[in-house]
């Protein structure tokens, strides 16, 4: 049988919501169809589906592409840096878009930069940590590492309520390889400083002492914060940025990435306490006068208290989550090890033979990018060679 990467399927749901009209022999919705019959038959276990979700979204706009360029280059050069001890903490407030798959952007999310960040990083170090405060769970991240021990991810997310994306389940813990290296903190509205910071500080002790990771990687979402246009959390900025704060002080190579946040003014705010706590520099509450001041009217003030929400995390509801995380942190009995390749170069790109190639032939991008992937072979689905 043909393995599963030699056939892509590609499937845009909007494409059967077109109508020629009702005498029009052409009716998309025979696509609908059609993909709904293949789902049956199992069909797209077979194939590499590539689901176009470009829609309302993530909709496609002009400059999209150098807008992907711009976030995802960021953080990967702020990796690159990072492994080049040019640097020991790095910021790109841009980045952090957790959504995106491999083959779907997903929740505003186009390109995965932190998956990309993390790929880069996997080059010098052995264990890269990933630590999620968006209020939305780091599905793509996870995704990209379920089955390797290399990455431990965890994420800290609303979670129940069909609140997007849906995944970050307590129990989704990784798989194979993976098991126990995915970590989900799924919490309740209304969640506040205390016990954020609480449970925060707990899981991130606990896991530095059974993995040890050899650096970090930590997506700043705003929208955690109280008064967010999407969110459901009751954050203050300063419970925000505690977080922040206490992983800097573990004082390992530190990738800090923005994340969602749709309440502009407060995500302003968040990300500039932040960077002023990444360089210890503790700002004063004035806003100095700049372009956007009118923006921060009428109090002019950086930091926002948390709101009045109700906090629908009991103690007892806490402590389950908390009881749950350290159970399966405990299982994992020591720091994995890998055995380190050459050191790829930075940017690393296979250089084809070009005369080898039959110019006529059209090599697709997909093909193409495969056998980046594979001449690399730093981390490839299932097929990981962490223990080669
Ligand atoms: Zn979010």
């Amino acid at each position: 049988m043909r393995s599963k990467e030699r056939i892509s399927y590609f499937y845009d749901g909007d494409v059967g919501n077109v109508y020629f009209g009702p005498n029009h022999p052409m009716k998309p919705h025979r696509l609908c169809m059609t993909h709904h019959l293949v789902l049956s038959y199992e069909l797209h276990n077979k194939m590499e589906v590539y689901v176009d979700n470009l829609g309302e979204d993530c909709p496609v706009f002009e400059n999209l592409f150098e807008f992907c360029q711009i976030y995802a280059g960021g953080t990967i050069d702020a990796a690159r840096r990072l492994n080049n001890k040019l640097c020991d903490i790095a910021i790109n407030w841009a980045g952090g878009l957790h959504h995106a798959k491999k083959c779907e952007a997903s929740g505003f999310c186009y390109i995965n930069d932190l998956v990309l960040g993390i790929l880069e990083l996997l080059k010098h170090h052995a264990r890269v940590l990933y630590i999620d405060i968006d209020v939305h769970h780091g599905d793509g991240v996870e995704e990209a590492f379920y089955f390797t021990d290399r990455v431990m991810t965890v994420s800290f997310h609303k979670y129940g309520d069909l609140f997007f994306p849906g995944t970050g389940d307590v129990k989704d813990v990784g798989e194979k390889e993976g098991k126990n290296y995915a970590i989900n903190v799924p919490l309740k509205n209304g969640i506040d400083d205390g016990s954020f910071l609480r449970l925060f500080k707990m899981i991130i002790m606990k896991v530095m002492d059974c993995y040890a990771p050899g650096a970090i990687v930590l997506q700043c979402g705003a929208d955690s914060l109280a008064g967010d246009r999407l969110g459901c959390f009751n954050l203050s900025i300063d419970g925000h940025a505690a977080c922040v704060r206490f992983v800097k002080q573990l004082n390992l190579p530190l990738l800090v990435t923005g994340g969602g946040g749709y309440t502009k003014e407060n995500v302003a705010r968040c990300w500039t306490v932040e960077t002023g706590a990444l360089l210890d520099v503790e700002l004063p509450n004035e806003i100095p006068e700049n372009d956007y001041s009118k923006y921060f009217a009428p109090d002019y003030s950086l930091k926002s208290p948390s709101g009045y929400m109700e906090n629908l995390n009991s103690k007892s509801y806490l402590n389950s989550i908390r009881q749950h995380v350290c159970e399966n942190l405990s299982s994992i009995q020591h720091a994995p090890g890998v055995q380190m390749h050459e050191v790829p170069p930075d940017f690393y790109i296979p250089d084809f033979d070009e005369d080898e190639q039959n110019p006529d032939k059209r090599v697709n991008r997909h093909t193409r990018d495969k056998q980046v992937q594979r001449d690399d072979e730093y981390y490839d689905g299932d097929n990981d060679n962490d223990h080669a």
